[in-house]
């Protein structure tokens, strides 16, 4: 349990529990920095390396993480690969899938949204930028418990 997000309304009681993120991406300055982004939404945050790494955590996660923020070139198994995996599995229905994405990658994102993405973002992005695109898709960093 934990405290009602800022600027939740005072008489908007009851309790909250934050949501998992997994964050995939090969560079760990970058997870670290969509962690604390993440950590000041509020949310809880795991992190993995690559897509092989994320089906590994994920699956142990499963029923926590609710959101998921993958890079779309990683080794071993990239974004879309990833991407693709979660969405032929019926238990990830609902888990909601940005892809993170440089300037250079942005012609890719028709590929992503049509296998299944919820949204991308590009890098680098602001808290503000995030949130904006957390907001369209319905992820909300602390959902009533
Ligand atoms: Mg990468």
């Amino acid at each position: 349990m934990a405290s009602p997000p800022p600027g939740a309304s005072p008489n908007n009681e009851g309790a909250y529990v934050m949501s998992k993120v997994l964050v995939v991406d090969d560079s760990r300055t970058i997870r670290t920095i969509i962690r604390r982004i993440l950590i000041e939404l509020g949310c809880e945050v795991c992190e993995a390396g690559n897509g092989v790494e994320a089906l590994k955590v994920i699956e142990v996660e499963k029923d926590n993480v609710k959101l998921v923020l993958a890079d779309w070139n990683m080794p071993e198994m990239n974004g879309l690969e990833l991407l693709v995996r979660l969405r032929q599995d019926p238990a990830f229905a609902s888990l909601k899938i940005v892809m993170v994405t440089t300037e250079t990658e942005m012609d890719h994102m028709a590929s992503a949204l049509e296998a299944g993405a919820d949204e991308y973002v590009m890098k680098p992005f602001t808290k503000d930028i995030l949130v904006e695109k957390l907001d369209f898709i319905g992820f909300s960093p602390m959902a009533r418990a």
